[in-house]
């Protein structure tokens, strides 16, 4: 099947307040190319130099997902186009976020990542962390992040039920930062879940972003 088969087939599953994020990491920039030419325009990488030499080389209308663990002194290299940062899971990496999206003359969209699975090797904040941010008076001074909903991984799993119950639970620290920090603001309206494995449970449990990788691309080879 090829890549244009693999997006359309994704396409037929998603509603239409789902988008999709083609999850591009280690797969060459023609590959890229063939679901650009199929209209996909939002991609999603993991490592911030192989982010930016696929930004350099290819169209300048993508929108580029940085999806992985960012580490504060290469936010830098990205914050001049990136357009949304899902892996927020610090304070620090949140003011540096700020800070050189300032530089740039921008303001950067940024989810929240929370732990919501089982397995302690995934990133994330918990809701107590979270609400220690966006109640201190330091966060209130970021003028140049825009936080836009939650992200979160869940755990690598055949059961079905875990993994709906942890997609549900992000779900839950959505609705309540939603009503607590964010009432008047629209563009708190992203959760971000959902990969290869596991979207379809993810938009049941109520995903508006999924992140896919190798059922578009085919596996990855490291
Ligand atoms: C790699 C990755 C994906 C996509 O994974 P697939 O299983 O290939 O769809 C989604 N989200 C994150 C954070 C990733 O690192």
């Amino acid at each position: 099947m090829s890549i244009a088969e693999n997006i359309d087939l994704i396409k037929a599953n998603l509603p239409l307040n789902v988008s999709l994020v083609a999850v591009s990491k280690t797969k060459p920039a023609e590959l890229l190319m063939e679901a650009y030419n199929h209209g996909q325009r939002a991609f999603g990488e993991n490592k911030v130099q192989e982010l930016v030499w696929k930004y350099e080389a290819l169209p300048k209308d993508i929108e580029w997902h940085y999806i992985g663990h960012l580490q504060t002194n290469k936010v830098k290299y990205i914050a001049p186009f990136v357009h949304l940062i899902h892996g927020v899971d610090s304070f620090k990496l949140l003011k540096t976020i700020d800070s050189e999206a300032r530089k740039a003359g921008r303001t950067i969209a940024c989810l929240l990542q929370f732990h919501i699975a089982e397995e302690e090797t995934k990133f994330g904040l918990s809701v107590l962390e979270a609400e220690g941010i966006l109640s201190s008076a330091e966060y209130k001074l970021l003028e140049n992040v825009r936080i836009s909903g939650v992200m979160g991984m869940a755990t690598y799993t055949d059961d079905e039920n875990q993994v709906r119950k942890e997609f549900a639970c992000l779900k839950t620290y959505f609705e309540k930062l939603k009503s607590d920090y964010f009432s008047d603001y629209e563009s708190f309206n992203t959760i971000s879940m959902g990969m290869s494995g596991d979207y379809l449970i993810a938009i049941e449990e109520g995903s508006t972003m999924v992140r896919i990788g190798s059922t578009i691309f085919g596996e990855r080879y490291y």
